[in-house]
């Protein structure tokens, strides 16, 4: 798809400015001419001749000197290409397309062009969400401008949301979607609702030893915890997910922390608050023995071990009875019955304190246990709401749209 294709690169300013030297040799390889144009922010984070380097042709930089007038000029530049992709797009170049400004030879050829344009943008999230630079998106979609992402994810300056720069693979993929004619992938729709919170999560199960290699545990896959922890940084929530062991890979753009015990559960949890809510799908471990065995407990040594037990902290109801001030302000519960599901559901709201509770039944020949389907009842102060059975993500989704609307009213 992009043999033969004359692309425009232009570059500007942010530190994902380095990935567009990748992007330039990716395009090339896939049979496409890159002529580079590197604004003043650009090439504070690289250099022309790096980008003439590896173009292969000069890389031009500015509106006023006479030999990039006198070998190329501007309206030239902005005529001859297949597309001008922008690549990053940093908030203020969007921000004089938005407007029409012309003030230096990027937005000067961008002004001028009669061939589509595709922005890749890359900032700061709080750049991305502000409301100017969403404004200017709409006005440039409008104007039929294509944007490949921003994605979610880890920024240069430490801060998780979106407005990553998409990866390099991507972007030529978006460009191969673009000459297609397929609909180019664009910004996540619908995925801020929960944008600016934070949600703590408590998934899989514990493991308390009883020696250096026994433990007693209970019965937990994770896929409902983690599906849920997807869910919620979907819908852009910064989510903190204290995990016990689990074979599942980490969710992506989470604060993920590992634990084995209810303790270290309990404090990991109390260590990532303040969050505007906290959802318990964990299933910790009622009991752990009164003190773990320095060595392995021999079996051939005074037959079976005494073992006694001792209370583990209960997370749910410490948050749950936390002072308001430290309290998450929605506090859901799980419950995992096997007989008398919704009663027995609301008893545990009343006893733990908690907002929700959120039931399902889990006899045998559910398959719920450790399986890819679950159907829950919703139990509130309120209300209960009995949710059809649906695989693990649908549910995910469902309550992560409930958990939505409740922190916004
Ligand atoms: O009391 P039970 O274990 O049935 O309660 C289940 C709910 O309480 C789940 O939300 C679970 O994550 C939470 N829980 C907890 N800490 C415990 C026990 C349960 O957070 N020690």
């Amino acid at each position: 798809m992009l043999n033969g294709k004359r692309i425009t690169l232009i570059i500007s300013g942010g530190i994902a400015a380095y990935k567009a030297l990748e992007l330039a040799r990716r395009l090339q390889d896939k049979g496409a001419s890159v002529r580079g144009v590197l604004t003043k922010g650009g090439a504070e984070f690289i250099t022309p001749l790096s980008v003439a380097s590896l173009t292969g042709d000069k890389c031009y930089t500015d509106l006023f000197s006479l030999t990039d007038e006198a070998e190329m000029g501007h309206i030239r530049l902005s005529r001859d290409a297949d597309v001008l992709l922008v690549a990053p797009a940093s908030a203020d170049i969007m921000a004089k397309m938005a407007h029409g400004l012309a003030n230096d030879l990027a937005s000067t050829i961008l002004l001028a062009t009669d061939k589509p344009v595709v922005l890749v943008p890359a900032m700061n999230v709080e750049m991305w969400m502000n409301k100017a630079t969403q404004r200017n998106v709409e006005t440039l979609k409008g104007d039929g401008i294509n944007f490949i992402g921003p994605v979610d994810g880890e920024m240069a300056c430490g801060e998780v949301g979106q407005g990553r720069m998409s990866e390099v693979e991507d972007i030529v993929t978006g460009l191969e979607d673009f000459f297609a004619k397929k609909p180019v992938i664009s910004i996540k729709e619908g995925g801020s609702a929960l944008y600016g919170k934070h949600i703590v999560v408590t998934a899989g199960p514990t493991h308390e030893p009883i020696d250096p290699v026994r433990y007693i545990a209970n019965r937990s896959s994770g896929k409902q915890g983690y599906a849920i922890t997807q869910a919620l940084a979907d819908l852009g929530a910064r989510v903190t997910l204290v995990s016990g062991p689990t074979s599942l890979a980490d969710p992506d753009n989470v604060n993920m922390h590992r634990v084995e015990t209810a303790n270290q559960m309990k404090d990991a949890v109390m260590g990532a608050l303040p969050a505007d809510a906290a959802i318990c799908v964990a299933a910790v471990a009622d009991w752990r023995t009164d003190g773990e065995a320095d060595q392995k407990i021999k079996k051939d040594k005074g037959g079976i071990p005494d073992l006694s037990f001792v209370e583990n902290p209960d997370i749910l109801a410490i948050l749950s009875g936390l002072p308001a001030k430290d309290r998450p302000s929605l506090v859901v519960g799980f419950a995992a019955e096997t007989e008398n599901v919704t009663e027995n559901a609301r008893k545990k709201l009343a006893k733990k304190g908690c907002d929700w509770i959120v039931a399902n039944d889990v006899s045998h020949g559910t398959n719920i246990m450790g399986g890819d389907d679950n159907q829950v009842h919703v139990i509130t102060n309120s209300e209960e709401e009995n949710w059809p059975r649906a695989n693990k993500k649908a549910v995910a989704d469902k309550l992560a749209d409930k958990i939505a609307d409740a922190l916004n009213t």
